[in-house]
């Protein structure tokens, strides 16, 4: 596996190889969600990148971008168990000029609501930090996860609104056993707090048992959830339609419940799609 650590080797790399590329973006402390991805993309593409790079841009002052937790030595080897041609781990001065004017604007219909509107500008960096590697890596195929369903959503926005040639392909969510959606943010969770946390997997667990039952009415579903966490500092329960449309009704096939809470200090963000 290469291990490619400035734009200039990449560019070299990039111009070495042919066919399908799979890229799959990440920001390291990889676990079993980014894995699942990466083997998505091992078996649909003839060459497989991986980038490690925990972006500034997306963080808002005050947030975690300091204390990100960095794994660089376990996620080279988890790369390399899974196959992956080459990781790319740049460092922010490769990624970013000094004084860059260009920004991406993330819509503000759905970049500055929910997630969006919680951390203002956040889809701004996202939808940066994205495009640039796209137009380093000209990947065919990328992967993201439906546990970051906005970003998910935001991104193939952005590759329909301005014709890059590349397939977006979603993964599903990985949990712990428990039913905790893994998060490299999981990191900061002590065990009491990863015990409470599983408020926010079980009450979405439960809005889709009471869907399957017939129950369709959104107000009935989100105050079941917001009973069910009542113990966490919830900041958004939401029940939208695929783009994102605040709904009365569910609807098979077109919702999504996407939910967002505090644990202690640490933020954690989940959904279901139904
Ligand atoms: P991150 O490193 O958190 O920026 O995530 C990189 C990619 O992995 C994004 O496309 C995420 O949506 C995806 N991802 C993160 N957690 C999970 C998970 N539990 N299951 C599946 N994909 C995930």
């Amino acid at each position: 596996m290469e291990i490619i650590q400035t734009v200039e080797e990449l560019k070299n790399y990039r111009k070495s190889i042919t066919n399908t590329i799979g890229f799959v973006p990440t920001m390291g402390a990889l676990h079993e969600g980014h894995i699942s991805l990466i083997k998505n993309a091992r078996k649909e593409c003839d060459n497989l990148i991986v980038s490690v790079f925990v972006n500034p841009t997306q963080f808002l002052a005050g947030e975690d971008l300091d204390k990100y937790p960095k794994k660089t030595e376990a996620d080279i080897k988890i790369c390399e168990l899974a196959g992956v041609d080459a990781i790319f781990m740049p460092n922010i001065s490769d990624m970013y000029h000094n004084h860059e004017e260009i920004n991406i604007l993330a819509p503000n219909s759905l970049g500055y609501i929910l997630e969006g509107h919680k951390r203002p500008g956040h889809f701004d960096g996202v939808l940066r930090i994205v495009l640039k590697l796209f137009n380093l890596i000209q990947p065919s195929h990328a992967y993201f996860g439906k546990k970051d369903a906005q970003q998910l959503t935001l991104i193939k926005q952005m590759v329909n609104d301005l014709f890059l040639p590349i397939r977006i392909i979603e993964g599903e969510t990985i949990r712990e056993k428990s039913g905790l959606a893994l998060s490299s943010r999981n990191a900061y969770l002590s065990e009491e707090e990863k015990k409470e946390a599983l408020a926010i997997s079980f009450s979405l667990k439960r809005a889709a048992k009471l869907f399957s039952s017939g129950i369709n009415d959104s107000n009935k579903i989100e105050n079941e959830m917001r009973e069910l966490t009542s113990n966490l500092d919830v900041e958004y329960i939401e029940i939208v339609d695929r783009e994102f449309n605040k709904i009365k009704t569910l609807e098979l096939n077109n919702t999504i419940i996407v939910v967002a809470a505090k644990v202690g200090t640490t933020r954690l963000i989940d959904n279901i799609w139904l």
